[in-house]
């Protein structure tokens, strides 16, 4: 749309990792590009580096409808809320303008349904969403354009989810795309299969809490943190008594400091933490007494609307709620909101080393709660820390994974902490298509793209992938903008 007088924006996020060196600070993040023509925001999903930058867009006049997907539109005034109180501003009557603002001007669009965003004297344009299977109300974009005598569909991606991931149905592709711009995270990369992670998942749990300690997740608050919970819930449905060995037993069940957990130890239920963790010490460990804690006001916030939005899981998901079950929202799981009760839980899980899995945001260990736990308990053998989705290069996440298992340290707020505690991954939980899922889906267009834009993931992942569909579509041209 560079040459036409009128145009959308699709998506307006924050930087990530690296990235960030481009700038964070309020000035970086002002909008540094013409607005005036834009006639509306499209909004793929939710995630920070998608829409986090919306409310400078505001600020810098836009004044268009955003228009994002039925669930989208739920969610998009509580990440953004999140975001302001965050990153932009402790001024609460602010941050309601702002909140005003965006609701106002949210346009939620049911999947499929065409939606004209202008029609005007040298062209139009029409939108249609069509389900991402990334996280939930996430979508890919069609786009109808006409410009003079020209008409062409234009797809944007937007983040692809990964087939079989938990809870969301897979990504269909596109009916037609003349032109298709495509998102490469995991462009040079290929998933395990959704049972191999199952029971790496499964495994590397059971191996963790082995010499008790906590396995702290760190996990986005959207997406992530349900799948997780998900499976999790899946676990303990399939093996629920089936016990999980202790390494100290015998001894100590609990592989912990006696002085610090008496017998009838209720300090985690105190802040909330698992009434079900109270079992005796002389029991055993199981799937179905084993704690799981998520430690994020905004992922418990983002479990309710998934539980709430029960219409947009996958058959799969609500196949197991007709039968019963409550797979967000069991009763092994503790929710921690307030701070002090953060404080507490970090404190005590790291000194107790009670066997215990801990989810807590952010994602790549750049922020959030989960930076407290690492600083808590990454100098601790029997803790175990097990990454799930994508660390970008220069996060702290990325140099826990890389210089973890060597003995190394990582830096987090300017301080050096080692690493003695086990460091995993489990690569198939990513919210990302994998490079095979991407290739699929360009395939799977009946009339082949003629141009084909890379975008979105590390330089590696969009090489690798441009090389791979210049052989499954050689009519394209596949391009990697600069
Ligand atoms: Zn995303």
């Amino acid at each position: 749309m560079a040459n036409s007088p009128a145009g959308i924006l699709i998506d307006c996020g924050l930087f990530q990792g690296q990235e960030e060196s481009r700038g964070s600070s309020a000035a970086d993040l002002a909008i540094d590009f013409p607005i005036d023509h834009i006639r509306a925001l499209v909004v793929t999903h939710v995630h920070i580096d998608h829409v986090g930058r919306i409310p400078y867009l505001l600020a810098a006049g836009f004044d268009g409808p955003i228009i994002c997907s039925e669930p989208s539109a739920i969610m998009l005034p509580e990440i953004l809320e999140d975001a302001l109180k965050i990153g932009f501003t402790r001024d609460r009557g602010l941050i309601n303008r702002v909140l005003g603002l965006i609701r106002a001007r949210v346009v939620p669009l049911p999947y499929g349904r065409w939606h004209s965003v202008f029609e005007e004297e040298v062209g139009s344009l029409k939108v249609r969403l069509q389900r991402a299977g990334h996280i939930l109300g996430s979508a890919y974009v069609e786009c109808d354009v006409v410009s003079g005598t020209a008409a062409e569909r234009i797809v944007f991606s937007g983040d692809l989810g990964a087939p079989h991931s938990p809870l969301l149905p897979e990504p269909a592709p596109p009916e037609r795309a003349d032109r298709l711009v495509i998102e490469s995270t995991y462009g040079d990369k290929n998933h395990e299969d959704r049972e191999t992670r199952r029971y790496r998942l499964k495994a590397v749990l059971e191996h963790a809490l082995e010499d008790g300690g906590t396995v702290l997740i760190p996990a986005f608050s959207i997406g992530r943190t349900q799948e997780l919970l998900y499976e999790i819930e899946g676990l303990i449905a399939e093996f629920g008594d089936k016990e999980i060995p202790q390494a100290t037993k015998g001894s100590d069940p609990l592989g912990s400091d006696p002085t610090l957990l008496p017998a009838t130890d209720s300090r985690l239920g105190a802040f909330g933490v698992s009434p079900q963790g109270d079992r005796p010490r002389s029991e055993s460990l199981t799937w179905s007494n084993l704690e799981i804690v998520v430690d994020s006001p905004l992922a418990a916030e983002f479990t309710k609307i998934y539980r709430d939005l029960k219409p947009f899981w996958d058959e799969e998901a609500r196949a197991l709620v007709a039968a019963g079950r409550h797979p967000l929202s069991f009763e092994q799981l503790t929710v921690i909101n307030s701070h002090e009760d953060h404080l507490n839980a970090v404190e005590y899980l790291a000194k107790s080393h009670r066997p215990c899995v801990v989810i807590a945001g952010s994602g790549m260990c750049a922020g959030g709660r989960v930076v407290n736990y690492l600083k808590a308990m990454l100098g601790d053998a029997r803790n175990d820390v097990l990454f799930v989705g994508y660390q970008a290069a220069g996060t702290p996440g990325r140099n826990i994974l890389t210089y973890g298992p060597r003995g190394g340290w990582v830096e987090l707020d300017g301080e050096r902490y080692d690493i003695r505690a086990q460091v995993h991954t489990v690569g198939g939980y990513s919210a990302h298509a994998g490079q095979e899922d991407l290739l699929r889906f360009v395939e799977g267009i009946p009339q082949p793209p003629s141009e084909i834009r890379i975008v979105h993931g590390d330089e590696a992942a969009k090489r690798a992938l441009q090389g791979k569909l210049q052989k499954v579509v050689p009519e394209a041209e596949v391009l990697i903008p600069g």
